[in-house]
């Protein structure tokens, strides 16, 4: 199957998710994610109508929005060291994985000089596994609460990524204590916060994702096929 056949299979699934638990399939927005795939998967992907990519690592992701460019926008999904923080204040529109005070702090003071207020969502490890990013979810209001200090990051929502799973329904409680916390940080009216988004879901279980909630979704191999 081609990138675009997938890709089209992937719409088809998420509207079905979204209709079936009665939201919008508008509401759901994809984030095809290209860690390892080479530059002209990604441009077919684009040119199917794939607005949103997720990449993984600064130095890779440097190259491919060097050619692919403003074609798309560009979150980053991958563990981000605070010394790589420079560089993705500059390449990235969104920032899904802040998980420390420390990171947040310097993502804060390289984005000044930029003139710019980059969103960033909030990883929270559910499950507490020590392979994986994340804040625990005891200290996420707190964390959040600190961060909501700086003038220039906006915090946008959650994300997660609940332990791997053969069987999506396996995942669906984390996801549905993703949304619970965001609904508790959402009523603590924090200001600079805003709790609008729920990244989860991955090609395996997004349909699940969505049906608990959430409103971006981060799909690599069921675009791009299998990884190497
Ligand atoms: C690789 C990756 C994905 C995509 O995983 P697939 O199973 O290929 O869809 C999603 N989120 C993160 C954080 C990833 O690292």
């Amino acid at each position: 199957m081609s990138v675009a056949e997938n890709l089209a299979r992937v719409k088809e699934q998420i509207a079905d998710a979204a209709i079936r638990s009665n939201r919008s399939p508008e509401s759901v927005k994809l984030v095809g994610v290209t860690k390892t795939v080479e530059i002209e998967r990604i441009k077919e992907a684009v040119s199917a109508g794939l607005q949103i990519l997720g990449e993984n690592y600064v130095q890779e992701a440097r190259t491919k929005i060097e050619q692919v460019g403003g074609q798309a926008s560009w979150h980053f999904i991958g563990r981000l060291q605070s010394n790589k923080a420079k560089y993705a204040v500059k390449l990235f529109d969104l920032i899904q994985t802040v998980d420390t005070l420390k990171l947040a702090t310097e993502l804060n003071r390289r984005a000044q000089p930029l003139e710019r207020v980059i969103p960033i969502i909030i990883q929270v490890n559910l499950a507490g596994e020590a392979s994986k990013g994340g804040v625990h979810p005891a200290k996420c209001l707190q964390l959040i609460r600190q961060i909501s200090e700086f003038t220039h990051l906006q915090i946008q929502g959650l994300m997660t990524m609940p332990p791997f799973f053969n069987d999506p329904e396996r995942a669906r409680p984390h996801f549905r204590r993703l949304r619970e916390l965001s609904l508790e940080i959402a009523a603590a009216q924090l200001p600079n916060v805003e709790m609008d988004e729920l990244s989860m879901g991955m090609s395996g279980d997004f349909e699940t994702a969505i049906e608990e909630g959430a409103t971006l979704i981060r799909v690599g191999t069921a675009i791009f096929g299998e990884r190497p």
